[in-house]
């Protein structure tokens, strides 16, 4: 008698046992299988085959049914999902499903292989008037054979080609699987660092190995990606890339596409639940040669994976923050070694875990210090705000370097983390300000849409006439991007500003509009928040603005400065790329901070290796690791008192410190009230038994139910 363990989509940190149907062999591991589960009768992971279990033989019931004729895992991905529910303390039945795109999770089935579809010829006069719909489908056809999933075939093309089949005039064929790729890549000759860089990945491939790719912005970090990926492929090898956001970077997708002429899977959260099953298929069964994904995309099946890629490592939207909180690029690190292939990671700013690995050797180390082909590097400098007072966000010496740089036929991009008109609308007699409802934050202002808009809870509001306690009138505080190019329009009349934020880019496309303006050199003035700092190539960008660094300098984390010191030096990146030099101004309250003055005298690495050194002293991650536990409850104190409990049932393993329970930093969101305990630890090992003491700890409580409580390893910022 064989017993399945099953991973079931429950908030149960378990596996369920099920009895394997009566005929027939038992799916294997990795197969789908549904399941009977209380009153549902939900699709399941077969994790494993045994012979015992702990409940007894009659109370084990039979699964339903076996939905895959063959695993969709194989061992190596059912040993990383098992490693990411033990790592993130997850039920494994929620990280399964996670893991498989949507259809699938119900049940569906993959799509079959697509098969070719040729003809002898084009129609015969005679057929185009008595069946055209058949006679166009040959006309096209004859120019050459297509896949049967090719979108460019006409709408309910099966029946026509169904009876060309029959008169012998079309044949449906197996579409013959690739053994290789020829990834013919035409690009521009490599330099010598970027040769060295691809031919150190090339050597590792067969074995798990991995590798920070450390180049300036602008070094051609992606033309080594190209290069390795296309030996790969020689190799007949599959290869996984993660980006931070596809969204933002359709560009890589298509370069990727382009220079390798092989069939390119793309997997983001932007598909259709059918494009995305497709995608995954065409990974799973070896036809895409290369999947380009963001962070789920760590647990697509490959048939024969070589190499995985992580774009901007740094990212913190590798992160998934909600749900299952997982780092895609740690995923990514792990997966690469239980399958024994080299994982690239490249960044013009690498995190400083990244750094301190290739630093200490675990991690091997490739740089690109240089430009090609002599661009360089922007000068940088500062605009000191107690001496050039900013109005509206603009101080006289940036408004001065737009002009110098428009005049010069120069583009400009400003950067402001901040969408919407204002952060704050106060009242100019009493001081009352618009607060949200529902979390301890102020509301932004948001002159277009003529709303307030709480930026955490989401909450909206009309807005006021006048002030609700006195009458008065009401007036917007700081700045935000829509106030910026409100600004900009007035102070530089018939120059074309565009603004890329959330707010602009919600329709389709819109992203790729702007950004194409950019490029073609139609916008002459982008106003951005982060979203245009991630990757994108700008020849004509000659001055960068970023509008107020003093956000970041002073934040509650104690991640804020590397967070800031990245966005400056990615933003800073996106000038001068061509052939002209670029210049950076960096308006600051505190031009001496010692942040500002590391990253302008050594660069990144000089202020990445100054924060490793604070970091060790403190002993903050990478010196140690932390996890959170995280409570909230809609009645005030009780997400604080529940911590409370769980801290004092909890006797802490030797070097483990738990910090806290203390509130959040924003302790009401979105009408919770939330608080958190901190541990932490030098080593992994203690770290992870005092979380499953704490999470045995906090399910045994009386007043769990009242409580929403998880837990957050590796947590990106304390929150
Ligand atoms: P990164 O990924 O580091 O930002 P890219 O790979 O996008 O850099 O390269 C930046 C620009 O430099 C691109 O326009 C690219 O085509 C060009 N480039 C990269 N490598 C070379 C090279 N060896 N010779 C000439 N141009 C190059
Ligand atoms: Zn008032
Ligand atoms: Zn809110």
């Amino acid at each position: 008698m064989t017993i399945l363990r099953v991973a079931v989509d429950a908030p149960l940190d378990t596996l369920f046992d099920y009895l394997a149907p009566d005929s027939g062999a038992p799916p294997a591991p990795g197969t789908r299988v549904r399941v009977p589960f209380g009153r549902r009768r939900p699709v399941g992971l077969v994790m494993a085959q045994t012979e015992t279990s702990t409940l007894p033989e009659d109370r084990l019931k039979p699964v339903l049914e076996v939905l895959d004729e063959a695993p969709l895992f194989d061992d190596t991905l059912l040993r990383l999902l098992r490693w990411t529910a033990s790592y993130y303390h997850e039920p494994p039945g929620q990280v399964v499903a996670a893991a498989l795109p949507a259809a699938l999770r119900q049940g569906k089935a993959p799509p079959p292989p697509p098969s070719r579809v040729s003809v002898r010829g084009p129609a015969p006069e005679a057929m185009k008037k008595r069946a055209p719909k058949q006679a166009a489908l040959l006309d096209l056809l004859a120019a050459g054979p297509r896949r049967s999933d090719d979108p460019g075939l006409p709408p309910g093309w099966r029946a026509s080609a169904a009876r060309l089949a029959e008169r012998g005039l079309l044949e449906i064929e197996p579409e013959p699987a690739e053994a290789a790729w020829t990834a013919a890549i035409a690009g521009p000759p490599l330099n010598a660092a970027q040769a060295e860089a691809a031919r150190a990945v090339t050597a590792s491939l067969g074995r798990f190995s991995t590798r920070l790719l450390f180049g300036v912005t602008g070094s051609g970090k992606t033309e080594v990606y190209l290069s390795a990926a296309a030996e790969c492929l020689r190799r007949g090898l599959q290869v996984l890339v993660l980006v931070p956001e596809i969204g933002l970077t359709p560009q890589l997708v298509q370069r990727f596409a382009a220079r390798l002429a092989a069939p390119v899977a793309v997997l983001h959260s932007g598909l259709s639940a059918g494009q995305r099953l497709a995608a995954w298929a065409d990974a799973q069964s070896g036809r895409a040669a290369v999947v380009i994904g963001t962070r789920s995309a760590a647990f697509a099946p490959l048939a024969r994976p070589g190499l995985i890629i992580v774009d901007e490592e740094h990212d913190p939207s590798l992160r998934q923050h909600e749900g299952l909180r997982y780092s895609g690029r740690d995923l990514a690190v792990m997966r690469a070694k239980l399958s024994q292939l080299p994982v690239l990671l490249g960044s013009a700013t690498p995190s400083l875990e990244t750094l301190r690995h290739a630093r200490e050797g675990q991690y091997a180390l490739s740089r690109l210090p240089d430009r090609p082909g002599g661009s360089v590097q922007p000068r940088i400098s500062l605009v000191d705000l107690r001496r050039h007072a900013a109005v509206e966000g603009l101080s006289v010496p940036l408004l001065e370097a737009m002009e110098r740089h428009l005049d010069a036929d120069g583009q400009v991009l400003l950067f402001l983390n901040r969408r919407g008109y204002a952060p704050a609308l106060f009242c100019s007699s009493c001081g009352w300000v618009a607060e949200c409802r529902h979390c301890d934050a102020r509301y932004t202002w948001h002159r277009r849409a003529v709303r307030l808009r709480c930026h955490h809870c989401g909450d909206e509001t009309a807005l006021p006439a006048a002030c609700p306690d006195c009458g008065a009138d009401l007036r917007p505080a700081g700045e935000g991007t829509e106030r910026l190019e409100d600004a900009l329009a007035r102070r530089f009349p018939g120059v074309a500003i565009a603004r890329v934020d959330r707010d602009s880019t919600r329709r389709r496309g819109a992203v790729a509009e702007i950004l194409d303006g950019v490029r073609e050199g139609r916008t002459r003035v982008l106003v951005g928040t982060q979203m245009m700092a991630k990757g994108h190539d700008f020849p004509g960008v000659t001055l960068v603005g970023i509008v107020n660094a003093d956000q970041g300098l002073f934040g509650t984390d104690f991640r804020a400065g590397e967070r800031l010191a990245q966005t400056l030096v990615q933003v800073a990146g996106r000038a001068g790329r061509a052939d002209r030099p670029g210049e950076v101004l960096v308006q600051t309250s505190y031009p001496e901070h010692p942040l500002l003055q590391r990253l302008l005298e050594g660069g990144y690495e000089a202020f990445a290796e100054a924060t490793l050194e604070e970091r060790r002293a403190a002993g903050w991650p990478p010196y140690s690791h932390l996890a959170l536990l995280r409570a909230e409850a809609t009645d005030p104190q009780l997400a604080l008192r529940f911590l409370a409990d769980c801290r004092g049932a909890l006797s802490l393993p030797a070097g483990v410190t738990a910090l806290g329970p203390a509130p959040a930093p924003m302790e009401r969101r979105g009408g919770r009230w939330r608080a958190q305990l901190l541990l932490q630890a030098a080593a992994r090992p203690a770290l992870h038994s005092a979380l499953d003491a704490l999470q045995a700890a906090a399910s045994g409580l009386p007043g769990h139910r009242a409580v929403r409580h998880f837990v957050e390893v590796d947590p990106q910022d304390l929150f």
